[in-house]
């Protein structure tokens, strides 16, 4: 497995790859792997001739108050797993190598932002919009792979492919959990024990939402009222928001019907944690 910091280096490999008609695998992350990154490392490399994943925090992603600066980071285990895991190439530039000044261009996203984490983090995925089409040009990949843990995300990066013209295929993974529901996340280990026994609490509260509408509740109030219950009775956190609204447009609903997400953010004291569910109902 080849290592590189460079864009320049990797221009050069990538070049390679093409000349010899090599498909390309794409995943993109902030490190810290779990196995909901190894997930979408296995999707791609069953499907691509050669698989790159990138490590990079990206800053312009994070508000001020955010957690830039404690984001976890542990390159050399990161490292061991992505080779074990079979990726060909990790990408992990430094922030002067992505930034080498402050940026003159950036995207930004106007659909899709006004609701969950794009209402609470301001700017947010015009972070992400803006790193993705530098990551996108540079690696020129055939597939590109997401966790659906980031809903929103998706259907944000879904819209940027379309709107310009990129030629990559988006795949979106399903949610990897711990034993106990909790979804896999990097911001996990910033939990404290206590609040580490508590967090399993917000799939549960999908879980009891899931149920609710399978037994034909059709009010988004209701769902959101029980969630909201469920999650203050068993969790010290606090709610950031419960959203039901429609998917992939990310549109308010009245009545749940056809396409649906039900996501979550619950605010820990050093962790924001997000989870969703999606449901054809
Ligand atoms: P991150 O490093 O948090 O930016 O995540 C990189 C990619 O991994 C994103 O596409 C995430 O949606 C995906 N991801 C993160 N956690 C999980 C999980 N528990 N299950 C599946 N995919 C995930």
């Amino acid at each position: 497995m080849k290592q590189l910091t460079s864009i320049n280096e990797l221009n050069t490999e990538i070049h390679q790859y093409k000349h010899l008609g090599n498909t390309i695998g794409y995943v993109p992350t902030m490190g810290y792997l779990h196995e909901g990154h190894l997930n979408l490392i296995e999707a791609a490399r069953k499907e691509n001739d050669i698989v790159i994943l990138s490590i990079f925090v990206n800053p312009l992603q994070f508000g001020p108050n955010e957690d830039f600066d404690s984001y976890p980071r542990d390159i050399k285990r990161d490292l061991e797993l992505a080779a074990k895991c079979g990726v060909d190439l990790v990408f992990s530039p430094d922030v002067a190598e992505m930034y080498p000044s402050e940026p003159s261009y950036t995207v930004i996203v106007k659909n899709r932002v006004n609701v969950l984490c794009g209402r609470s983090r301001v700017g947010h995925f015009d972070g992400v919009a803006t790193v993705l089409t530098k990551l996108f040009n540079i690696v020129q990949p055939n597939r590109a792979y997401f966790g659906m843990k980031d809903a929103q995300q998706v259907a944000v990066v879904e819209g940027l492919l379309k709107e310009f013209h990129f030629p990559i295929e988006l795949r979106a993974i399903e949610t990897i959990r711990e034993q106990d529901g909790l979804a896999k996340s990097s911001r996990n280990v910033k939990l404290s024990e206590q609040e580490r026994k508590e967090a399993p609490a917000i799939y549960r509260s999908l879980t009891i939402a899931e149920t609710a509408i399978k037994n034909g509740e059709k009010s988004k109030d209701i769902i959101i009222e029980q969630m909201m219950k469920s999650i203050e009775q068993n969790t010290s956190g606090t709610i950031d928001y419960i959203e039901v609204l429609a998917y992939p447009e990310l549109q308010d609903i009245e009545v749940i019907k056809g396409k649906v997400i039900i996501a979550v953010a619950v605010k820990f004291t050093n962790a924001r944690l997000i989870d969703n569910i999606t449901l054809d109902v």
